[in-house]
């Protein structure tokens, strides 16, 4: 079992989607099942709907999953957990204030030694502990050896003891923290795989500590996935827009290109252009690049250039307003100078809006107009240009300049001519 274990904390990050589509690439070609777990513990950073935007992200980009499951709803078994920890002396209350550890902290600091806590809480008798009416977090007892876990991208990793540190597991409100719930969630799922950030390489140690602890023997495997950085090299965080799958989407982006680049980049891919389902045929997650990725909006754009040049012209002429192949068809010529949905639209919306004439040649587009209206149909670009042009008495510059104005809304773009083919049966239409 695999799981995909988002945060409803903010929009979705793309390197959240990354991990997403290779936890699902990874179950399928294991024939095992992913699951999401939303990651709801930290309820002041939980966002409302975000939990639902997250699902239906998943969703649009294809991810599919067996089961969706709130970390929240697990606060039974953490509780059960914590206390048989407890009882096996794996774990200790401790009744360290949050004030006495500042102290302990500033000291740390001032000899510029990482804290440590001093498992002071340790000592205490069962009757200290059972007295005792002052508030109280329970802590995993530091481990004795050093914590080893096996990372498919970056071998084996060993964590010191010292590093592992008796951490807090149970808050004094009697809420895990979040290793702890995770590290319980991940065993009673049976997560053969967990697949995730970089950023989460230091959480691995403790949540492995605490299923050892709970002496859960099966190995779980990891895959740390490098992190994505924007253009400075820095990683991508919320201040750049394209971190957002959200902002990406709403800037013309489809999901198929979007998955592609994600699995495109620090990867060795067969092809540049690839769908998700040949991903699944080829994809091999130990060959992910082990440094970090550099995200490239152009080069994202470039793939969905090639995306939406491989749709369906039907399918596209709806993405851009309409439900006709032949616009499907204008559409695609427009690519030559239009990337993403966004930019794209307004072109198309251009051909069929009022037009806006330069006084230059308004003239000239009013007398063009009125050929138009009561022209023939007809098949070839030449016998339209030949008829308009004779009954207009218009030629050069102030025969093509207004025609390329009343046919696209623009002064410049496409050939007039290749747009023809497939406006032919609209004229009507594009200069009433
Ligand atoms: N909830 C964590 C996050 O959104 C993921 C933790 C995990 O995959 O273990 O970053």
């Amino acid at each position: 079992m695999l799981r995909f274990a988002p945060s409803p904390t903010g929009d979705m990050h793309i390197g959240n989607l990354r991990v997403a589509l290779f936890n699902y690439i990874v179950a399928s070609q294991r024939g095992e099942e992913l699951i999401v777990r939303i990651e709801d513990t930290d309820k002041e950073r939980n966002i409302e709907g975000k939990d639902k935007e997250i699902l239906d992200i998943l969703g649009l980009f294809g991810i599919e999953y067996s089961n969706v499951t709130h970390q929240s709803e697990n606060l039974r078994y953490h509780r059960m957990m914590a206390i048989q920890l407890l009882q096996d002396k794996k774990a200790f209350n401790c009744f360290c204030t949050p004030a006495e550890l500042e102290v302990k902290r500033e000291v740390a600091k001032k000899t510029h030694k990482p804290f440590r806590y001093d498992d002071i809480c340790t000592h205490l008798t069962a009757d200290q502990t059972i007295d005792n009416e002052n508030p109280f977090t329970i802590r995993l007892r530091r481990p004795e050896a050093a914590v080893v876990t096996q990372d498919l991208l970056k071998g084996e990793i060993s964590f010191a003891p010292e590093d592992i540190d008796s951490f807090i597991i149970m808050r004094a409100e009697k809420y895990p923290t979040y290793n702890f719930a995770c590290a319980v969630d991940d065993m009673l799922s049976d997560i053969s795989l967990v697949i995730r950030g970089e950023d989460h390489m230091s959480n691995t140690p403790k949540q492995t500590a605490v299923r050892d602890a709970l002496g859960y023997d099966k190995t779980m495997e990891y895959a740390h996935l490098p992190i994505i950085l924007n253009n400075e090299g820095k990683k991508m965080s919320k201040r750049d827009d394209a971190s957002s799958v959200k902002w990406l989407l709403e800037e013309g982006f489809l999901p198929s290109a979007i998955t592609n680049y994600l699995i495109h980049i620090g990867n060795k891919t067969p092809e540049e252009i690839f769908t998700l389902e040949e991903a699944l045929e080829w994809f091999d997650l130990a060959s992910i690049s082990k440094s970090p990725a550099r995200f490239d909006i152009d080069k994202l754009k470039f793939i969905n250039g090639q995306h939406l040049r491989n749709m369906d012209a039907k399918e596209l002429s709806r993405y851009v307003g309409f439900a006709d192949e032949a616009i499907g068809q204008v559409a695609k010529i427009y690519l030559e100078e239009a990337r993403t949905l966004k930019e794209l639209r307004p072109k198309i919306k251009a051909i069929f809006a009022e037009k806006v004439i330069p006084e230059e040649f308004t003239e000239q587009a009013e007398i063009m107009r009125k050929v138009i209206m009561k022209a023939p149909h007809f098949e070839e670009f030449n016998d339209f240009k030949s008829y308009v042009m004779k009954e207009s008495g218009l030629k050069g510059k102030n025969f093509f300049k207004p025609l390329r104005l009343l046919l696209t809304g623009a002064g410049n773009g496409p050939e007039v001519a290749d747009l023809y083919v497939y406006l032919k049966d609209f004229m009507g239409e594009i200069v009433k």
